[in-house]
């Protein structure tokens, strides 16, 4: 087997290598059944058993009061942007059986590409009116996702009883981040929410990697765990059990009809198994909670967010040493940048490749950008589990230095 390499793709993204082993054992042999996770059934005690523990260890690390379910399902955060709006639409309904579609406000703050997209598809569900209440591509000189709008500027209008209100923490293709200090301008204005706000949050970019701000008070927190958690296929809801409503009742009243494996409800009333779960997505999962536990306790996610917040203070500064000699261009304003992603351009025509060619030489991977932004920016995930290889950043940062030195030895 060649060595592993430094992976640093955003997603599906690098997982500890001693989890990786233990599934290894978990595929032939799960819990000392003599059969393998991916053959047992789901209905298994032993699997029951294993998802109560993966639920128990979230609720402790994230620290999510009883007022919250956890539920599992699949469909990835893609799903969610349309589970959210069917799901808070039947409550919407429940709470003002009377209103027209339009006066049932759906609020969304566009920061980048993922909300972008979820804002369309509530557009496209139809059954209420979308709000934008704020869009970060007014607040650019290139019109460009490159900042998180400063709750200083007035820049959000939230409206009166709303639907929901829709934000996402980490915009993974843009790399910008509402700040996680609430003193910060850039952070998310929750001082400026409406009483009673119905706040969804898509987490699926930092999710496990620090405490969420306020967790308390969000309607919905979803996330794919893909990113820092374990392999594709298993989504993480949490849901204020207000949010869990009769869809049914709520059909029948006008709301629009929720397929059943998406409603809140189904997932709720049957622990997570209704059908079917991604029971090797779930293992995987779980080990990489008891590997966090093991290793910074219950406070880890605490212990994580520092660790993000030198790992990515590194990567600016050589990207701040890369701008000031002309090889860099942060695509990003500096009071909004990603402590999970940082996205930079390489200056110079055919610099970019040439940049990506010197990772890989050095065994790092998953280092170009989303497509979706011409490939012309580099994209450096990092995953909570280079938490305990900030070699790997390192490689990255020296690599970036040395770069930087060369091209400008090279312009001089
Ligand atoms: N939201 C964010 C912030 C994401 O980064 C992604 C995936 N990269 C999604 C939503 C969509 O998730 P999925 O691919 O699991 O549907």
């Amino acid at each position: 087997m060649p060595a592993r390499a430094l992976n640093f793709g955003a997603g599906p993204s690098a997982l500890p290598e001693s989890v990786l082993k233990q599934a290894g054992e978990g595929l032939l042999n799960f819990q000392d059944t003599g059969i393998g996770i991916a053959e047992i059934s789901h209905r298994s005690k032993e699997f029951k058993t294993y998802l109560q523990g993966v639920e128990s260890d979230i609720r402790k690390l994230l620290k999510v009061p009883n007022s919250h379910a956890i539920l599992f399902t699949q469909g990835g955060g893609s799903a969610q942007f349309s589970a959210v709006v069917l799901n808070m639409l039947a409550r919407h309904h429940e709470r003002y059986p009377v209103l027209e579609p339009e006066q049932r406000v759906m609020d969304y703050v566009i920061t980048g590409s993922w909300s972008d997209k979820a804002t369309k598809e509530a557009r496209r569900l139809g059954g209420g009116t979308v709000n934008v209440v704020a869009d970060s591509r007014k607040f650019s000189a290139q019109g460009k996702f490159d900042n998180i709008p400063s709750h200083k500027n007035d820049a959000y209008k939230f409206s009166k009883n709303p639907v929901l209100i829709y934000y996402c923490a980490n915009e993974t293709v843009d790399g910008v981040e509402f700040a996680r200090e609430e003193g910060n301008e850039t952070s998310f204005p929750f001082h400026l929410l409406p009483e009673d706000s119905p706040l969804v949050g898509d987490y699926s970019s930092s999710f496990m990697s620090h405490p969420i701000p306020r967790l308390q008070n969000h309607a919905i927190i979803y996330a794919g765990v893909q990113k820092n958690l374990g392999p594709a296929g298993l989504t993480v809801l949490i849901v204020r059990k207000d949010c869990i409503v009769d869809v049914d009742k709520a059909a029948q009243n006008g709301a629009i009809p929720i397929p059943l494996c998406t409603a809140y409800r189904t997932l709720a009333d049957h622990q997570s198994l209704y059908n079917t779960p991604p029971v090797l997505s779930i293992y995987i999962s779980g080990l990489v909670l008891r590997q966090m536990m093991l290793e910074f306790g219950e406070d880890a996610m605490e212990k994580y967010a520092a660790l993000s917040a030198s790992k990515s203070a590194k990567v600016y500064d050589a990207l701040k040493r890369g701008e000031q000699k002309g090889v860099f261009k942060s695509k990003v304003r500096d009071d909004s940048g990603s402590q999970m992603n940082v996205v930079f351009d390489v200056v110079g025509e055919g610099k970019l490749d040439q940049f990506i060619a010197g990772t890989e030489a050095r065994n790092m991977k998953g280092l170009r950008g989303h497509r979706s932004v011409g490939g012309r920016s580099t994209l450096c995930f990092h995953p909570t589990w280079w938490a305990n290889a900030l070699a790997g950043v390192r490689t990255l940062v020296d690599y970036m230095i040395e770069f930087v030195e060369a091209e400008s030895a090279v312009a001089q």
